[in-house]
């Protein structure tokens, strides 16, 4: 594959500075960044446009579940001031909406290419470029290249067998169809009941003739009291942008969110009751902020499952669905904590069936639905809701080859590994934002991804100042690295769950946590001392002689 990129790239190659893959709110930022920096640049997005996740998953209910006001961009204050948020949590048409008026805000569209995949990206070292060729035949070459390619950007099948037989619609969450769909009548199944299912459930249900949900694990989920934002509130949000920012930055979360110094253990079982209750009240990710020890002490933490577990044997009037319904065997917050409108009232619905799989395992999909132990469920339509192969998938979905002709995915079979979720040894000027082994899917991914290009442009400048051609980390400081990760990974709960976070729903892959469970805060101190400490981490080549192409 080498010879033949060299050979074909010897007459087609545009040379370029930056070479940016994907477009969602990374890519977008640092098509900006490094415009504004005065780089020649060009970005691939296998989507029809701007948006990464917001542009595929167009599923019915589909909504962040972090407030507006921190979802969003935080490097223009001219943009803050122009656009106004309806809701407090955006559903994804308003944050398509968003995401398109920054786009032609700041004419970003002409630096990309659309419905374009990258399908190779290959250091070469004569020459100190990277070579990316893509499935439409584009080469170029850059000595920057960024995997601005996210951590949910490979949506994951299950494990079933005879998906291809279902002779009904079939429809993935992750590539929903830009067409209204209709449930009317019909009998619709749905697989999967992570962030995506409860979204989906609550949404169609009271739309569907029937819904039957198989549900292997349930997931703990909290009120999310969403809300529109009135005009006085949104006024005093933007005449406060910057202080907002500057919390969310030193934040553990990457947003404003209620936070404790409060140990679980040191208030009475009374005054613990009248906090979660008061949280769950309130609504939002407002429980996870009523304790500090929610993730690190498994008593405390069991202690709220149970609280949550009680919610919902107070709201599902069928004891069985109920009981059902009720996570158990894992740490609320250890998976994503999903936040819902009407989830639980959903299976009040005389029409709503809940399959409980865990007691009844899901054999096959067949022609006419879904096969279980005890039997066929016919359906219309069927639903998959069943994840992503998260954090890693991307990137390993195409070939990446740095020094020496080492490939990401020899380099990751053991785990993904890296220097601050940033760079990886072998792969020289190779960035990442929000990688493996950063905060990815523990903080606010817009923030990761504005504190990701802004080090990277800096690393850029101190290259271009000191006349260096490649950077890349020490094995010595990626293995630093890797052991920290590792060892604060131990101390959160947040391992103790089969997730994606540490590889579980994907078979064979590797398994462990590889995200960085400090906080957004420390992560940029991390990041921060290693670029202003000099970059010795990092080894560095002079510009020197290199080869002509
Ligand atoms: P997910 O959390 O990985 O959930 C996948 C679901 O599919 C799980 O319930 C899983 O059950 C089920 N599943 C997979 N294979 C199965 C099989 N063979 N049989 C039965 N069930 C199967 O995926 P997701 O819901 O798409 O969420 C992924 C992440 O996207 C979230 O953690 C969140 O970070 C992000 N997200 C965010 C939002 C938001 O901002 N509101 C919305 C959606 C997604 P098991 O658990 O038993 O494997």
């Amino acid at each position: 594959m080498n010879d033949i990129n060299t050979a074909h790239a010897e007459t087609t190659a545009r040379r370029l500075d930056v070479i940016i893959v994907g477009a969602g709110f990374g890519g977008m930022y640092a098509v900006y960044k490094f415009r504004e920096m005065g780089l020649a640049i060009q970005g691939f997005e296998a989507g029809g446009n701007v948006g990464g996740v917001w542009y595929w998953n167009r599923y019915p209910g589909a909504r962040v579940d972090l407030p507006s006001i921190d979802y969003s961009f935080a490097f223009s204050r001219e943009i803050e001031q122009e656009w106004t948020w309806k809701e407090q949590f955006a559903a994804q048409p308003e944050l398509l909406e968003y995401i398109n008026f920054v786009a032609d805000r700041l004419d970003l569209r002409k630096h990309i290419q659309f419905n374009t995949r990258v399908t190779s990206a290959v250091w070469i070292e004569a020459r100190k470029l990277w070579r990316v060729t893509t499935d439409r035949g584009d080469v170029c070459e850059a000595p920057y290249c960024i995997m601005a390619t996210g951590p949910l950007s490979i949506p994951k099948d299950p494990e079933i067998p005879g998906i291809a037989r279902f002779k009904g619609e079939l429809m993935r969450a992750a590539k929903w169809p830009h067409h209204p769909v209709s449930f009317a009548g019909k009998r619709v199944g749905i697989i999967g009941t992570g962030s995506t299912g409860i979204q989906i459930i609550q949404e169609i249900g009271p739309k569907c003739g029937e819904l039957f949900v198989f549900q292997r694990t349930p997931s703990f989920t909290m009120p999310m009291r969403n809300e529109n934002l009135e005009p006085g509130y949104v006024a005093e949000v933007k005449r406060n942008y910057a202080s907002i920012r500057e919390a969310a930055l030193n934040s553990a979360v990457g947003g404003v969110r209620p936070q404790s110094t409060r140990a679980f253990f040191t208030v009475t079982p009374k005054q613990r009751q009248v906090l979660l209750e008061a949280s769950w009240q309130q609504g939002g990710l407002a429980m996870l902020g009523t304790f500090a020890d929610l993730l690190t002490n498994e008593e405390a933490n069991e202690h709220v499952a149970e609280f949550v577990r009680g919610k919902i044997g107070e709201i599902v009037k069928d004891p069985v669905t109920a009981e059902a319904l009720k996570p158990r065997g894992y740490p609320i917050f250890a998976r994503r904590p999903c936040l819902d409108n009407t989830y639980y009232e959903t299976f009040n619905l005389p029409t709503v069936h809940l399959k409980n799989c865990l007691n009844d395992k899901i054999v096959e999909i067949t022609e006419k639905g879904v096969r279980l132990e005890s039997g066929e469920v016919e359906l219309d339509m069927l639903i998959l809701a069943t994840g992503y192969d998260g954090l890693t998938g991307a990137l390993l979905a195409f070939d990446v080859v740095g020094r020496d002709g080492r490939t990401i995915n020899q380099e990751w079979k053991a785990g993904a590994r890296s220097h601050l979720g940033l760079m990886m040894e072998g792969f020289p000027n190779l960035f990442m934002t929000t990688g493996p082994t950063g905060p990815a899917a523990l903080a606010n991914i817009i923030r990761i991804s504005e504190h990701d290009v802004d080090w990277i442009a800096n690393a850029m400048v101190h290259m271009e100042k000191h006349h260096l051609a490649a950077m890349e980390p020490t094995v010595e400081a990626e293995d630093r690295w890797m052991e920290l990760v590792a060892t604060l990974a131990q101390r959160t709960l947040v391992s103790k769950a089969k997730t994606w976070y540490v590889g579980a729903n994907v078979e064979g892959k590797a398994q462990g946590l590889t995200l960085f469970t400090g906080g957004f805060h420390r992560y940029r101190e991390y990041c921060r001392i290693a670029a202003e400490g000099g970059y010795q981490d990092f080894t560095f080549e002079p510009a020197g002689e290199l080869v002509p192409a």
